[in-house]
């Protein structure tokens, strides 16, 4: 598995204020760094760096994109406007902050997501991971949103896509992937599925709702019931997504991949463990497919960083990290209810009309030499339960 990594991706600045909110507060002593900040990116790079699962992945360098290729999903007016914001501190939305840097970060995310789109239709590996900032499901046409400003899961699947590629783009950061969901709105042969956290819509540059109403053809909203944990994902990725994926023939997959569905994360009210990240990484490489993952949300940056590690292990077929910080019990009493919702609009869909008893998907063991490697520090690898 390649990681994809670029310095610039640093060089955005979010500032301080009231957690996500920037500016001065009176009454606040301490101002809060903005949540989406480049320690937490340099934090995941050092645990892919440092932990037992480093010597099981190599790191390329990513590239700036270019204007044509931003466009491919967002308009030209957008991207002016976006350019003209970063030449200063701008808040370009509620809780979105720019400056100068910023547009470097912004085409050197877009261009690192497409790098590893590149080593994987290129065959130079099947999973590869874009370790980027600023995040990009939120990202419209033509609208920043919830720190994001170029959708860069978007731009991979619109280049795979016009590459011949039936394309599935698959979302676990615990906010909808709205942006996404806007991208493709018209486009019947892009398929995209959001599990995430029943929030609904936001502010002026969100105004969709995330809830399965919106579902259709080619987008499948599954929103869970906040509590929701490892179970509930497990569950909505082999009831749901995965016969979505297989139903619409998916040859190549995107995955925006945050971990703000953690039990410790202040942007959500979920409750996934380190082991449900591995589990979703185990599911998600059983598929078989070529996979680009971009990074997402994951704001509980020590924590954040673990569960990348475990999702990594996962994708790998390995087991190595404990969890020192999951206590809470997973909360699956809603999940029947939320997911039986979730399918109660897919009505184009065949797995969906099917009486169901048992998840159609079982996870496919990782390749031997995998199951029996051993980081330098971990436990050893176990292989899927
Ligand atoms: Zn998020």
């Amino acid at each position: 598995m390649e990681v994809f990594w670029h310095d610039a991706c640093l060089a955005h600045d979010t500032g301080a204020g009231l957690w996500e909110l920037p500016g001065r507060w009176e009454w606040l002593d301490e101002p809060e760094p903005h949540p989406e900040n480049a320690a937490r990116l340099r934090t995941f790079r050092h645990a892919l760096a440092h932990g037992p699962v480093a010597p099981h992945l190599s790191w390329s360098t990513g590239r700036f994109a270019d204007d044509e290729e931003l466009a491919r999903v967002h308009a030209p007016s957008y991207l002016a406007r976006l350019r003209t914001a970063c030449e200063r501190r701008t808040v370009v939305e509620a809780n979105t902050v720019v400056g100068p840097g910023s547009w470097d970060a912004v085409r050197a995310a877009a261009g690192t997501a497409l790098a590893a789109y590149e080593a994987v239709a290129a065959g130079r590996t099947r999973l590869a991971y874009a370790l980027v900032r600023p995040p990009g499901h939120h990202a419209q046409p033509t609208a920043a949103d919830g720190y994001c400003l170029v959708n860069n899961a978007a731009l991979v699947a619109e280049t795979a896509r016009r590459a011949g590629r039936r394309v599935a783009v698959l979302d676990w950061d615990v906010h909808h992937g709205n942006g996404t969901q806007e991208v493709f709105r018209d486009t019947d042969d892009v398929l995209t599925v959001s599990v995430h956290m029943r929030h609904g819509p936001w502010g002026a540059n969100h105004a969709q709702t995330g809830a399965p109403a919106e579902s259709g053809a080619s987008n499948i909203n599954v929103e869970l019931s906040l509590g929701a944990g490892d179970g509930a994902y497990r569950r909505a990725l082999a009831e749901i997504a995965f016969p979505a994926l297989a139903e619409f023939g998916a040859d190549f997959l995107v995955c925006a991949s945050g971990f703000d569905g953690s039990a410790f994360d202040p942007n959500g009210r979920h409750n996934l463990t380190a082991a449900g990240y591995r589990d979703i990484g185990r599911a998600v490489s059983g598929l078989g497919l070529p996979t680009v993952l971009t990074q997402e949300g994951g704001y509980l940056r020590g924590y954040s960083a673990l569960c990348l590690h475990a999702l990594v292990e996962g994708l790998l077929g390995l087991d190595l990290l404990d969890d020192p910080l999951a206590y809470v019990p997973d909360d699956t009493q809603l999940v029947d209810v939320d997911l039986a919702r979730a399918r109660s609009t897919l009505t184009a869909w065949g797995f969906a009309a099917e009486p169901r008893t048992e998840p159609r998907w079982r996870p496919r063991p990782p390749p031997a030499e995998q199951r029996r490697s051993n980081g330098p520090t971990g436990r050893g690898g176990r292989g899927p339960a």
